[in-house]
């Protein structure tokens, strides 16, 4: 397997800018972006017997079993790091058990941790707004589309995802406190953490990224 490139994992809580990030750094270092949450939602869509089994531990904040996300992430990280030498990775390993299903044969180079207090977490994801049709993301407050509730691109009218309401938001952040935080040690120990304030503005938290890759 050819690996060129950086191998990246970010974590972080809902809201702290992971996607806005993660894509950014995709198009920079020219390497694929998985996101484990887009991913299982592209396969709800399909309407198959998986999704319908993915969305029912969506809806309410809850991670899908870990034997479905490490098949679904391994393979798909794989391929990625194959193909294209390195990967950014939004979602995965999101537990001890996952991180144990992370391909061996994979160099992992970073992790970033944009840091979040939930108060803020839940502040963007209420406002958080999507485009059904081309996958837009817009946020009422800091990103708010032209016009009223509907995407610039094509005019579609935006809506909210099942799991950005209060309930499900603050379920996916006890998760991710239980499950996933604890995850940071043990990447800390292996030398591979960075952590970043995600609080400042999206150019600002970008800028301080890139200064760990220049
Ligand atoms: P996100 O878009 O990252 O907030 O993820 C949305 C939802 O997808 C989560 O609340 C989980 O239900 C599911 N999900 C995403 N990543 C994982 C994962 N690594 N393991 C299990 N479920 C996941």
């Amino acid at each position: 397997m050819k690996q060129q490139k950086p191998v990246i994992i970010l974590f972080g809580p809902q809201g702290s800018g992971k996607g806005t990030q993660g894509k950014k750094l995709t198009e920079k270092l020219n390497i694929p972006y998985l996101e484990t949450g887009q991913l299982l939602r592209n396969e709800i869509a399909t309407g198959s017997e998986d999704g319908k089994r993915f969305a029912s531990y969506m809806d309410k904040g809850n991670l899908v079993p870990p034997e479905d996300a490490i098949a679904l992430m391994s393979k798909k990280i794989t391929q990625a790091v194959s193909d294209k030498g390195g990967a950014v990775i939004d979602g995965f390993p999101r537990s001890a058990e996952q991180a144990k299903g992370f391909p061996e044969d994979i160099n992992l180079t970073h992790v970033l941790l944009i840091d979040l207090e939930d108060k803020e977490s839940i502040r963007r994801l209420s406002a958080r707004r999507n485009c059904p049709k081309d996958k837009k993301i817009y946020n009422m407050i800091t990103n708010p589309p032209k016009n009223n509730e509907t995407c610039d691109d094509c005019g579609t009218k935006l809506v909210q995802r099942d799991d950005d309401f209060p309930k499900a938001i603050q379920q996916r952040l006890d998760v991710y406190h239980r499950d996933t935080e604890p995850l940071i040690e043990r990447y800390k120990k292996m030398g591979l953490l960075h952590r970043i304030n995600g609080m400042p503005s999206i150019e600002e938290v970008e800028k301080e990224i890139w200064k760990i890759f220049e």
